[in-house]
């Protein structure tokens, strides 16, 4: 039977980011059973390969792949192959690809019997400021990312990549069962780092989110499981 922290444990994700296997493994070592999601995102598949997926998996780890895909849709449909060979549980593609991209992907998702699922990118935090409209030319971030989640929907996709902040503009324009995961999260009383708009891991829950994306205020702690404890500590109320 599930009790209240095994439920809080499916919903938060440790960002891996490392630029070899050896340190993500050995941090991953650290954080021992209270974790169940781990991620993978481009630096450390670019260093290490299908490897360290396939070493984590083997630990019972499920392996979110933060490939943020944006190709055309043959090409994309092959990596999202190649992911579910590996054994990764969810994986991002770019909302940006279009909706023929999308749907691809899904149709290779279904094929692959594998249980993954997908992800979109919507707009990246990195534009939200003044390169957004050197990329967009007009209209507000937020009604772009809503019309991306739409179509992301549209095509099958199970879920979007978003910031807290945008969990709002989500409501009513997808389903409560789609998955929302996102990043951006700081446990009260630890660093921002380069994070610019962040939210508690119960106010991102309490927003809505699905699941949570967490990385320094995890890697970067002096007890890594003790961190993580605490964590879903603030989340078993919720
Ligand atoms: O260390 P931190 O908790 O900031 O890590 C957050 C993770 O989420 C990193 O892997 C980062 O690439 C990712 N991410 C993010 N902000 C976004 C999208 C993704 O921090 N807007």
């Amino acid at each position: 039977m599930m009790n209240h922290t095994d439920t809080a444990r499916e919903k938060l994700i440790v960002a891996l980011d490392f630029s070899e296997a050896e340190s993500a493994l050995a941090l991953d070592q650290r954080l021992g059973d209270v974790v169940r999601w781990v991620k993978v995102g481009l630096e450390l598949f670019s260093a290490a390969g299908p490897r360290v997926v396939r070493a984590l998996r083997d630990r019972d780890r499920q392996v979110f792949l933060d490939l943020k895909l944006h190709d055309i849709p043959n090409t994309v449909v092959g990596a999202v192959r190649a992911a579910a060979d590996h054994g990764a549980g969810l994986l991002t593609l770019h909302a940006e690809g279009g909706p023929a991209m999308m749907e691809a992907a899904c149709q290779a998702r279904d094929a692959s019997g594998s249980g993954l699922r997908l992800l979109a990118v919507t707009v990246l935090t990195s534009l939200d400021g003044t390169e957004y409209p050197t990329v967009y030319r007009s209209g507000e971030v937020k009604d772009r990312v809503a019309a991306f989640a739409r179509a992301a929907h549209k095509a099958g996709v199970d879920g979007v990549v978003c910031s807290p902040l945008e969990l709002e503009s989500l409501v009513g324009v997808v389903p409560d069962d789609f998955l929302k995961v996102t990043p951006g999260i700081r446990p009260g009383g630890t660093p921002t780092e380069d994070q610019s708009r962040v939210a508690t891991p119960a106010a991102a829950m309490k927003a809505g989110a699905s699941h949570l994306v967490i990385g320094r205020p995890i890697t970067r702690a002096h007890d890594p499981s003790q961190a993580v404890r605490d964590i879903l500590e603030s989340l078993t109320d919720l």
